[in-house]
Parts: C-alpha cells; sequence; structure tokens
C-alpha cells in the first residue's frame, strides 16, 4: 500500500508498505478519506511530536474508512461497515479518568497513519472511539468529528448560555466551529479575525458580528465597548494560540466574566496577567486541552445533523502526493485527501 512516513523535519515520504494485519482487537481500515489539520503541519515542520511514535512514523490523524479487517475478539463491526475514528482515546482507569477526565488520560493512545491506503487502529480506539458513520454523511465532513470533538470540548468548559454574549478570538478551523457551536446554544457571537474571509464565513457558522482582531488597546477597547453596555462580553474564548491573544482574552471579559484559553501555545512560552481585574472581577480562567468519548459522540452528531455548514471548512481534494506541499504551504482549509 502507499503510505505517508513521516522521517523528521520537512522530510515526508511517500513509501510503499505491507497493507497492515489486525492484532487482537484491532481493526485495519481501507481510508475513505482523510483530512488535513495544522497540527500535522506543526508535526512536519518539528519532525516528530509526542502523539507520535519515534520517527520514521506513520502520520495523519484524521480519518474515515470502510473496515477491511477486524483482529480477533473485536465485536459489532464487519468487514465493509463505514465507520470514522477518533485520534485517541482515554484508558478509563487512570486517576484524571476515574475523576471523569478523560482528556486529561495519563495513558492516552493516539492513532496515527490516516495518510495511507490503509490504517491499522489500536484496539482501545476500536473499542472506545470508533464510531459507524451516520448514514448519509460524507465521509470528508466525517471525517471532521476530530476537530469538532476538541472544539465541542472547549465549549463544554464554557458556562454562557442563551443569550449570552461571547467573544471568540481567531477564525481558524477551531475558532470557526467553536463560534458554531456557541451559537448553535444560543449565545450571541462576535468573531474577532484580521481576514475579512474568516470574518464572513463566521457569520455563516451562527455569528452574530464580527470584528477584526484586536491588536492593540484601543482596537481591544472598541471590542470591549460593544459588548455588556461598555463592560465587555460575558465570556471570551481564546482561538488563536499566542501568548498575547491569551493576555488580550483576559482583558477583553466583563468584571464577573470567564475565558476559555483555547488555543496551544508553543513549549516555554508565559503570560503576563493583570491582578486586579482577575481579583476584584472576579474573572473565571479555564484551559481546555482534546477531547473526550463523549465529546466525539456529540461531534458525529453535530455533524450528522449539519447544524452549521462545516463543509465550508474543507477545500478542494487532495492525493497522498499533495500533502506536504500543502502542510508546508499552511494554507487554512482542511483539505480532504484520498488515498487510493
Ligand atoms: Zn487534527
Ligand atoms: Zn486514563
Amino acid at each position: 500500500m502507499r503510505a505517508l512516513v513521516l522521517h523528521g523535519p520537512d522530510d515526508l515520504r511517500l513509501e510503499d508498505l505491507p497493507v497492515p494485519s489486525p492484532g487482537p482487537g484491532e481493526v485495519v481500515l481501507q481510508v475513505t478519506r482523510a483530512l488535513t489539520c495544522a497540527t500535522d503541519a506543526k508535526m512536519l515542520r518539528q519532525g516528530r511530536h509526542p502523539a507520535l511514535p519515534p520517527p520514521p512514523a506513520p502520520f495523519g490523524h484524521e480519518a474515515c474508512g470502510v473496515v477491511a479487517a477486524a483482529g480477533p475478539g473485536v465485536d459489532g463491526l464487519r468487514e465493509g461497515d463505514a465507520v470514522v475514528v477518533a485520534n485517541s482515546a482515554p484508558c478509563g482507569e487512570c486517576p484524571p479518568c476515574l475523576r471523569g477526565r478523560p482528556s486529561l488520560c495519563e495513558h492516552i493512545v493516539y492513532l496515527s497513519g490516516a495518510y495511507a491506503e490503509y490504517l491499522r487502529v489500536p484496539s482501545r480506539i476500536v473499542a472506545r472511539n470508533m464510531l459507524p458513520l451516520p448514514p448519509g454523511l460524507a465521509p470528508e465532513r466525517a471525517a471532521m468529528v476530530e476537530p469538532l470533538a476538541c472544539a465541542v470540548r472547549g465549549v463544554e468548559r464554557v458556562e454562557a448560555g442563551e443569550g449570552d454574549e461571547v467573544v471568540v478570538l481567531g477564525g481558524g478551523v477551531q475558532g470557526t466551529l467553536i463560534a458554531g457551536l456557541l451559537a448553535v446554544r444560543g449565545c450571541r457571537v462576535t468573531l474577532c479575525d484580521p481576514h475579512a474571509e474568516r470574518r464572513d464565513r463566521a457569520l455563516r457558522f451562527g455569528a452574530a458580528r464580527a470584528m477584526d482582531a484586536p491588536r492593540d488597546a484601543a482596537a481591544a477597547d472598541a471590542v470591549r465597548a460593544a459588548h455588556g453596555d461598555g463592560r465587555g462580553p460575558d465570556a471570551v474564548v481564546e482561538a488563536v494560540g499566542r501568548p498575547d491573544a491569551w493576555e488580550a482574552a483576559v482583558a477583553l471579559a466583563r468584571p464577573g466574566g470567564e475565558v476559555l484559553l483555547y488555543g496551544g501555545c508553543a513549549p516555554g512560552t508565559t503570560v503576563t496577567l493583570p491582578t486586579h481585574p482577575l481579583h476584584y472581577g472576579e474573572l473565571s480562567v479555564r484551559g481546555s486541552y482534546h477531547h473526550t468519548p463523549a465529546a466525539v459522540r456529540a461531534a458525529l452528531a453535530h455533524l450528522a445533523a449539519g447544524d452549521a455548514p462545516y463543509d465550508d471548512l474543507l477545500g478542494d481534494e487532495i492525493t497522498l502526493e499533495d500533502v506536504a506541499p500543502v502542510l508546508r504551504a499552511g494554507s487554512g482549509d482542511k483539505r480532504p485527501v484520498r488515498p487510493a
């Protein structure tokens, strides 16, 4: 089979490998669609990632496929079944899992190898996070289950509800998905992004308003002034992944408001926060990481319901040959990859 293998920084090779065979509890999928992801672009630059085995490593983590072979002990899945798979599964037994925080699992198992004709799925992911493809759901949309599950997990950490004003900083894929989920919840969402086409897309996802990114104090004042009669929004979600945006998010929230710091920043970075708004303003500041099995199921239900124009996030379909150049170019769209 043809498969992309990551050998090191900027070294992604298309190789001919044997079709994998499933071990106990494992499933081998024939990949119908994989999707490119900003995380893959980062992994390609760095040549490795904590979620990957050491190089040479199978690559790609968003996939939808058809069961080609099921190993001994796999229940309820037959050859030919169309399924969608999340990119990880928690153990269910470590202290965070037992406390109901599976996104913090200490023994999480990750999936990699979606950029290939066949993908061997670890047994734990088969058991916990492989789901039947809902009838009528296109494979490229279904493969968005992983990024959308992260957004679902993020908005679970936001208390704002019907009629509350939420500012989302960042109109990339994650910020857009979060804006859409909060709009479905009934929040009045303002998405801030410097790119006009991303602001327009946020409106199609249900944002009530779109504004430029608050890159200086005057712009931040304008965003704050436009919400809560000048006090600021009820909630702010940072989906940029830069320390300055984290600081801006905390600065925007109204007294008593909440802030979700969602975007992952570079390792070793720090932020400086003003103590007075946090103390006298009783701000609630939370983080969010990855997803949970419940979020994966909720995400698939959203995709099947089509409650936002999810396909707007997808660019043109590409082949395995195109993946490295597309990741290097770092375009904002997710590109469906058809490996066969
Ligand atoms: Zn991803
Ligand atoms: Zn665990």
